[in-house]
């Protein structure tokens, strides 16, 4: 408990900047570090400015939990995500509103922009819609996150994942950016696209150098 303050402290913090950045509202949206041989997730059905250190929930990988709050009702794919993903150490989960705007069309961010490989690929997919909570929804956007660091989730919101909260929130961060190009150029016309090699060369140039450097800071578990 006394070793996990600081990490409590930093997705306290971090679910307060989410909110200040336009990016969630209200109770929606959930924020998670790995932590020892499980995680650590802000608490269901509570705002961020309400949340002490004590209210955030521990998760063990059984689903099992301790605190004396319930963990998120996505805790699901938190989980799932940090079973299935050695890479990640944290995962923003919100629902801000050109995500949710491309996401009730069922639209990915296709390659328009060659900043959508921040997210690890030529794309960022977009998750087929299952109901908040459940486990269909969680193997859904871990099927929608392979090669890949965020992804939509289909009339619903988003997933940014990072292998520090720092680098998660900066990608949720950028997504949202991304979704809101994208929604404005369609508003235009059908912008043209990068090709794959383009994209393949970009993902390559940021995994060499600008991510790495990016992530290496933060909290981690
Ligand atoms: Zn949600």
């Amino acid at each position: 408990m006394i070793r996990s303050t600081s990490h409590r402290l930093s997705i306290i913090d971090a679910a307060v900047r989410l909110e200040k950045l336009g990016l969630n509202k209200g109770t929606a949206g959930n924020i998670s570090i790995r932590w020892n041989e499980g995680f650590l997730i802000t608490p269901s059905g509570m705002p961020p400015s309400r949340v002490h250190p004590e209210d955030i929930v521990v998760v063990e990988m059984d689903g099992s939990s301790q605190g004396s709050r319930k963990p998120s009702s996505e805790w699901r794919f938190h989980r799932d995500i940090y079973a299935g993903r050695p890479d990640v150490n944290a995962v923003v989960h919100c629902h801000p509103s050109f995500c949710v705007a491309l996401a009730v069309l069922h639209k990915e961010i296709p390659p328009y922009h060659y900043m959508v490989a921040k997210a690890g690929g030529r794309d960022i997919r977009c998750a087929p819609y299952a109901s908040f909570g459940t486990q269909a929804l969680s193997d859904y956007a871990m099927a929608a996150l392979v090669g890949r660091k965020a992804c939509l989730l289909a009339n619903h919101g988003m997933i940014a994942t990072g292998t520090s909260l720092d680098g998660a929130m900066s990608l949720a961060v950028e997504v949202e950016e991304l979704a809101e190009g994208y929604w404005r150029a369609l508003q235009l016309g059908e912008p043209f696209l990068l090709s794959d090699e383009e994209m393949a060369s970009v993902v390559e140039r940021f995994a060499s150098y600008g991510e790495n450097a990016q992530e290496n800071h933060g909290d981690r578990a």
